[in-house]
């Protein structure tokens, strides 16, 4: 691992700060937290962190020594002064006096003596880096330190590495017991430049910013190098089906053998959103003959208990040719893991606290042998970062198996750090959204009902998939949801199309819950004289593309056995006819009696299928051309042909987006038709 540090840009950031008001202790203390939170080798997803001590101001301008140290919900990457909150020296050092101290009082007192009150919460590891004497204090869990701390033999191999160079601190939970006993193992031999925490990670510290860093960097080096030096051969692999399963075939059986069904409402499910890997890493791990063994220790660092939990679902290699066999295989392991988190829970919850509630006991790492790994989360971003953490985690255990064992942290230190309060505390406890955990595909979805959807759907915690004719516009209306959301070109008219787009979002998500079925296109004729072609053209799209798209959509659904909504865009033409309209009208009415056949036929799969009849919206299918035309011809302006309903309301994309949502949280209702149309009595239902 080579050094980043650079004179020029460490120089430009303290010029840059200085501008607005910030030290230069500080500004440096920026630049190199954020080239350690840079490498996933060494920080991951708001791991690891930094501290310097300086003079600041507090509030009212007098100068004061402070530990200014990263604060809980930064990450190092790209942290700013305001995410190393400044805590009163004086105070944290008069702790060290102390016997004990709980985790509760720890956090008061750190905050109780921020400089600012409206600062982050310090980090736990906060009077580790006060204790220690040196201005700057540098920690990562740097993958290379672990596969060396994660050993049975461990401190002889550190000796080995560093000599006297570096203390060694036995596994101590983070908190006040750790930094005390840190503090003694520096203050037994002061010459050391950094501290080896076992099953933990590495501090480095020095006089300045640089030093502190380049010990960090030379340290984790050595460490690279003897992994490098005397390794084994790794994995022997197991054999594997001739033909494997992709992706897009195992992802739906995954996502619905970790879901849960949600006591609080019947029907609900709790689903986890997937998120796939396969390095050529990933996959030598993944078809070891020994993974039960190597991968299911726990892991490689506490930290990453509340992303992970502590090991992994081990599935087995599925046979292309037998996805039900794999199925139920699958099935099994998920009930078996299940089973086992209760278990661990009640062995090492044996005392009762009710103070500690039963986390929920889904996996979050899916390793299959043959495919790849699986992060799960309830969110794609968590999927994500868990995708991120077991992959690094496939990197250390792989580098700790090629010179030795890896061994991790006892099951009841796993249990302490899993269900420490201040660790849970880091995940938030904000009110999940209702549609937290499911992903929804939405056709027609760069138009105007299509993004309406897209938008509210998302606003109310799905994942999207935008799916669309223009590939472009799909992407384009994707980015503009920001965050999770895919675009993906689909032509409804054509199967193997709807079936290579159902296939990318089930490898991308995992799956797929809701549909929304919404692209479509008015066509006209008189129907005693329409041309046959001109009908069959309006039925391929604005019948058979739904057919289409809703049989993608229910493959999936049924693999994943979590039930699952259908909704169909029918226009009011399906229950009122506009003259000449017969070409749009009469598919349009199929398509809702669509939607009753899927409700009738899959109802007992807990696959809902609901349409939304609406009338008069400003869309492709109501063109700024057509309304003024139409308004003309009526002898309206175009605010009172666009209103001109029951209650003199123009409808909009937005509304029609509300009742798809509505039909989408409505659990008991199926064989739904929602009017949004201002009120329109020829077109009303029954
Ligand atoms: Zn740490």
């Amino acid at each position: 691992m080579k050094s980043r540090w650079q004179d020029t840009e460490a120089e430009a950031m303290v010029t840059r700060y200085a501008q607005q008001g910030i030290g230069r202790d500080v500004a440096l203390r920026v630049y190199t937290s954020r080239l350690l939170g840079q490498d996933p080798l060494l920080v991951m997803h708001g791991g690891g962190n930094t501290s310097v001590k300086t003079t600041v101001k507090d509030l009212s301008g007098d100068d004061v020594e402070a530990l200014c140290v990263k604060g809980s919900g930064w990450d190092m990457g790209d942290i700013e002064p305001a995410g190393l909150p400044a805590v009163r020296m004086t105070p944290l050092l008069k702790l060290r006096e102390r016997d004990k101290l709980s985790d509760e009082d720890m956090v008061r007192f750190q905050r109780a003596n921020l400089l600012d009150p409206g600062s982050p919460n310090p980090s736990v590891e906060t009077l580790l880096h006060a204790f220690l004497p040196h201005k700057f204090v540098d920690h990562t869990h740097s993958t290379a330190v672990l596969s060396i701390a994660d050993q049975p033999n461990a401190a002889e191999l550190c000796a080995e590495i560093y000599g006297k160079r570096m203390g060694l601190v036995p596994y101590i939970m983070p908190g006040f017991a750790l930094a005390k006993k840190a503090a003694e193992v520096y203050e037994a031999d002061p010459s050391v430049e950094g501290l080896v925490l076992l099953k933990h990670g590495i501090f480095t510290f020095g006089k300045d910013a640089r030093e502190a860093y380049e010990r960090m960097i030379a340290m984790v080096t050595r460490a690279e190098e003897r992994l490098a030096t005397k390794r084994k051969t790794v994995f022997d692999a197991a054999p594997l089906p001739k033909s494997l399963a992709n992706v897009a075939a195992i992802g739906p059986i995954i996502r619905g053998i970790a879901a849960e069904k949600d006591a609080k409402q019947e029907g609900a499910w709790r689903r986890l959103v997937l998120d796939f890997r396969a390095s050529p890493a990933v996959l030598a791990y993944v078809n070891g003959t020994e993974l039960k063994r190597y991968a299911q220790h726990g892991v490689v660092t506490p930290d990453h208990t509340i992303r992970t939990k502590n090991i992994p679902l081990i599935l087995p290699a599925p046979d292309a040719g037998d996805l039900a066999g794999f199925k139920k295989a699958a099935r099994q392991s998920a009930d078996a893991f299940v089973a086992a988190y209760h278990a661990y829970f009640q062995r090492n919850n044996a005392g009762r606290d009710p103070a500690k509630r039963e986390l929920d006991p889904l996996p979050r790492v899916a390793l299959v042998p043959g495919v790849g790994l699986f992060g799960m989360g309830r969110s794609k971003k968590d999927a994500a970062i868990a995708a991120d953490i077991a992959e690094n985690t496939v990197l250390t255990i792989t580098d700790a198996e090629a010179i030795g064992t890896f061994e991790a942290l006892s099951e009841a230190d796993l249990f302490d750090m899993e269900y420490w309060s201040l660790e849970q505390a880091k995940l938030g406890s904000a009110a999940e959204k209702p549609l937290a955990g499911q992903v929804v595909a939405i056709t027609g979805g760069a138009g105007a009902i299509g993004a309406a959807c897209a938008k509210l759907f998302k606003d109310n915690g799905a994942e999207v998939a935008v799916l669309d004719l223009d590939g472009n516009a799909a992407t384009v209306a994707a980015k503009k949801l920001g965050g999770t959301a895919l675009g993906l070109a689909c032509d409804v008219l054509d199967a193997s199309s709807i079936s290579a787009a159902f296939d990318r979002v089930a490898a991308h998500f995992g799956g797929v819950d809701i549909v929304i079925s919404n692209a479509g296109a008015a066509s006209q004729g008189r129907i005693g004289e329409v041309d046959e072609a001109v009908l069959r053209k309006s039925f391929e799209l604005n019948f058979f593309a739904h057919q289409r798209v809703a049989q993608a959509a229910v493959k999936i659904m049924l693999a994943q056995g979590t039930g699952g909504c259908l909704l169909f865009n029918v226009s009011k033409q399906a229950i009122n006819p506009g003259p000449d309209f017969g070409p749009y009208g009469l598919p349009k009415a199929a398509t809702l009696f669509l939607s009753r056949q899927y409700a009738l036929d899959y109802g007992k799969d807990g696959i809902r299928a609901n349409a939304v009849n609406a009338d008069r919206i400003r869309s492709g299918l109501l063109t700024p051309e057509m309304i003024a035309e139409r308004s003309k011809a009526r002898g309206l302006s175009e605010h009172d042909y666009m209103s001109g309903n029951l209650l003199g309301r123009e409808v909009t994309a937005e509304d029609v987006a509300q009742a798809f949502l509505h039909q989408a949280l409505s659990l008991k209702t199926t064989a739904d038709v929602t009017t949004v149309d201002g009120g329109n009595i020829a077109a009303t239902l029954r």
